[in-house]
């Protein structure tokens, strides 16, 4: 599993790529967007970016993950082997 790392995501609705980053002390993806920051930090609930990254890890092969990257709609920034 990829479980680490900091990684972009893209924004649904404009050219922004809202960055992720494994939060060890919260033992939880945190995200930048204001939907998480604002609202879903306190409930620690995922915001949409979470959701499409964790859907990403669970799914992806290692093909489909180069492509993804390929096509920059994820965005890599490291990841390490659990
Ligand atoms: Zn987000």
């Amino acid at each position: 599993m990829y479980s680490q790392g900091r990684w972009g995501i893209p924004s649904d609705n404009s050219d922004r790529i809202y960055v992720i980053t494994w939060s060890e002390a919260f033992g939880m993806w945190v995200c930048e967007c204001p939907d998480f920051v604002y609202r879903r930090a306190q409930r620690r609930d995922a915001c949409k970016h979470i959701q499409k990254l964790r859907d990403f890890l669970d799914h992806a092969s290692y093909e489909q993950f180069n492509r993804l990257i390929n096509e920059n709609e994820i965005e890599w920034d490291g990841m390490k082997e659990k």
